[in-house]
């Protein structure tokens, strides 16, 4: 029975595995060899391949509220009595900072070393305008984390707020206990629905994903990549360096589980995380496969959902990537001093980033303010965006994997 069951897992990861490669070889065939037109542009791309895509980004994303709430309520009830929650929660908080504020260093160094916009012909990149969000000041910041009505937070799916009130309401159930069994039960329920819902909708995932990429694709081409081509490769560099700097000693150390049954583990929700550019949408599938990793229902449904909204290694790291490269472009030599600023502001807007595509770039436009680059550069990066978010989403989620399978290994170890 087990085997079988792994047996169909493996084959929806491969599906999707292979829904990602079609689409990619789609939107190359459509857009190196068949001529525009109102076939190509209107009907296909801009109406199958989008709806297609789209569907499964909203399905995933419909998800995404109802399963944080439940997920955290669940998990702090779980976990049980306020010192052990109060505990968990420090330690995967500090967790998450350091995990951020590592993976931008590992950006700045890196970017440091290879310089990945010096001598860039700015002529060769298609840019493309940024609409910069008004900046708020950082108490305002630190008061929007208290939700004024959690209905209208829940509504609005402003995710910071809706953790704080699940929080509490996890917390007051642990303490009550019995006296508060009904309600217990059904946040527990209500998480087992929102569960089945999320291997419901992963059924339509292969073809989703191929929707997304076939329309990223035949959008874009691939010769958009050629003359940023340095930045995406820092990119890389960096993002490989962190797992290895990082994650690994983490998984390999903390956890002791070896390296590819982690990778293997969380190979699916990085599928979904690279083909959707959302870490709110691969997170109802990285829940599960931290489970599947061992990790505990109380801390994986505690850690996860807090992981997905405050820890985005990936985001925190193209911050660094993306100002050493506009910094470059526009001849500025970045201070010791600046260099910490954009630690600090990287670290702080990656926290404040949603879980949605291209949420990164018009936070990115708050570390370059906090250190005076110029905001032209967002331009420069935008024509792009898509390609970098794919890498950074996907790093996102895996810091929050690592980190929660990690608090748990130290959980059990006590
Ligand atoms: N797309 C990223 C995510 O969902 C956020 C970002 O744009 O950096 O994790």
């Amino acid at each position: 029975m087990a085997k079988e069951k792994s047996k169909k897992k493996l084959g929806m990861t491969t599906l999707i595995f292979i829904g990602l490669f079609l689409g990619a070889f789609t939107g190359i065939i459509l857009y190196y060899f068949v001529p525009g037109g109102y076939m190509r542009d209107t009907v296909l791309v801009d109406g199958v391949f989008y709806v297609v895509g789209q569907g499964f980004l909203r399905l995933m994303q419909m998800l995404v509220v109802p399963l944080v709430f439940c997920s955290l309520i669940c998990g702090s009830a779980a976990i049980g009595d306020t010192k052990t929650l109060g505990k968990v929660g420090v330690k995967t908080i500090v967790f998450y900072l350091f995990t951020t504020a590592l993976a931008i260093s590992i950006a700045l160094a890196v970017g440091t070393i290879v310089k990945p916009g010096l001598g860039l012909d700015t002529a060769a990149i298609q840019t493309q305008d940024v609409t910069v969000a008004e900046s708020t000041t950082l108490t305002e910041t630190l008061l929007n984390i208290i939700p004024t009505n959690p209905i209208g937070a829940l509504a609005n799916g402003t995710m910071l707020q809706v953790i704080v009130f699940a929080l509490f309401v996890g917390i007051i159930l642990a303490k009550l206990g019995e006296r508060v069994e009904v309600v217990s039960n059904f946040f527990a329920q209500f998480n087992d629905i929102m569960m089945e819902m999320t291997n419901m909708v992963m059924m339509y995932a292969p073809i989703g994903v191929f929707g997304l990429i076939s329309y990223t694709v035949s959008q874009h081409g691939l010769k958009v990549l050629l003359p940023l081509g340095k930045l995406i490769l820092v990119s890389a560099i960096a993002s490989v360096l962190h797992v290895i700097i990082c994650y690994s000693p983490l998984v390999k150390y903390v956890v002791r589980i070896p390296l590819p049954t982690f990778f293997r583990g969380v190979f699916e929700p990085w599928l979904i995380a690279f083909t959707t550019c959302s870490s709110a949408a691969a997170l109802p599938t990285n829940l599960q496969s931290v489970r599947r990793l061992g990790a505990s229902k109380g801390v994986a449904s505690f850690s996860i959902p807090l992981g997905n909204t405050i820890n985005m290694d990936g985001t925190a790291l193209y911050m660094g990537v993306c100002s050493l490269f506009i910094a470059n472009v526009f001849g500025i030599h970045l201070s010791m001093d600046q260099m910490m600023m954009i630690v600090l502001t990287g670290t702080l807007a990656s926290i404040g980033t949603a879980g949605v595509p291209g949420a990164g770039l018009i936070m990115l436009a708050m570390v370059l303010q906090s250190v005076g680059l110029p905001l032209e550069g967002l331009a420069l990066v935008a024509g792009i965006d898509r390609v970098l978010d794919m890498f950074r989403t996907t790093l996102n989620i895996t810091g929050d994997a690592a980190v929660a399978v990690a608090i748990d290994a130290t959980e059990k170890s006590v």
